[in-house]
């Protein structure tokens, strides 16, 4: 398995030329900063069903009966539906491997979300639509991280992507380099931290259901139900508070060892993070700090610390 996360994007984002009007949608953060992270598998859904560069806009029609159909916007408005359709269950079986998924928002191929629905006679309806490759993906993947181009200018969605992105990664390779119940159980203890500041009740219930690994006779089958409820989890945004209680949960470790000068400080830093003054950066990195000089063999397995390249710089932008 490549040591870099596989990632899905819609053809257009990358800079290639594959709009319905000869044009393209380079999507900056993934080309210029996440490129140097991940393996890019392109695809766009419209050529690959064989429409040519330029070809006349496509959009997403909603039946009276509530069923939606994809044609041409010009006459006679052929409807692509079912190569489409046909297109998305050859493909996507073979991109099983991936870790995320970028795509292009508003496209009735690609959008995620919010992509404009038009009524049987061609009036502009609401703006609850999604492309249909992209509908077909979450559909078979729903525990893939995907994004829209536009969405990843959010910092707190772009990190949020970016650390799921990392953590199907590391699952992936789990998987690949063979399943054992130690592998499974040492996999979890890493995540214990981080998954404690997304969502506390997730993690108050993944816990148990790990601890029935011994009952499982097929660890595959495991497997895939911890990987749709870890990245469920994830998926939820690690919040302030939470961030806070974990950060104060890792200060304890550090009790025997820092006098009362410097466990002082290292409070009063967390709880200015906790009260918005400072970025979580602060903490973390005075934490980081006390571990080098301290190692704990416990707090040093945790991937909390580094869930993706420190490099990509997104702890600076949030929180
Ligand atoms: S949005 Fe999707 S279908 Fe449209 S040009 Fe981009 S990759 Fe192709």
């Amino acid at each position: 398995m490549s040591t870099q996360p596989l990632i899905g994007i819609s053809g257009c984002l990358t800079g290639s030329a594959v709009r319905f009007d000869g044009g393209h949608k380079r999507a900056g953060f993934a080309m210029d900063e996440l490129a140097e992270w991940v393996t890019f598998k392109p695809v766009c859904p419209e050529m690959a069903i064989g429409l040519p560069v330029p070809r006349p806009a496509l959009r997403l029609t909603q039946l009276s009966e509530g069923e939606i159909r994809m044609r041409f916007s010009h006459e006679p408005h052929e409807d692509v539906t079912q190569k489409m359709a046909d297109f998305s269950d050859a493909y996507l079986p073979s991109v099983s491997k991936l870790s995320g998924f970028i795509v292009c928002a508003k496209s009735p191929s690609c959008g995620m979300e919010r992509v404009r629905l038009y009524d049987e006679k061609g009036n502009r309806g609401h703006k609850e639509g999604t492309g249909l490759f992209t509908a077909a993906l979450l559909a078979k993947y729903p525990w893939l991280p995907v994004e829209e181009d536009g969405r990843l200018h959010d910092p707190v969605l772009r990190e949020n992507f970016v650390e799921r992105v990392f953590a199907l990664h590391q699952l992936n390779t789990l998987r690949a380099s063979g399943l054992t119940r130690g592998a499974l159980i040492d996999f979890h203890s890493r995540y214990k931290l981080q998954l404690l500041a997304h969502h506390q009740a997730g993690y108050r219930e993944i816990g148990p259901f790990v601890a029935t690994l011994h009952e499982w006779e097929d660890l595959d089958a495991f497997f895939v139900a911890y990987r749709e409820k870890l990245m469920a989890i994830l998926k939820q945004p690690a919040s302030r508070k939470n961030n806070t209680n974990v950060l104060m949960h890792i200060q304890g470790y550090f009790r025997e060892q820092l006098n009362a000068r410097q466990r002082g400080e290292l409070r009063e830093v967390i709880l200015n993070y906790g009260e918005g003054r400072l970025p979580i950066l602060a903490p973390l990195t005075l934490l980081k700090h006390y571990l080098a000089e301290y190692p704990d063999r416990y707090l040093l397995t945790q991937n909390y610390f580094n869930p993706y390249p420190d490099d990509l710089g997104l702890r600076i932008a949030v929180n």
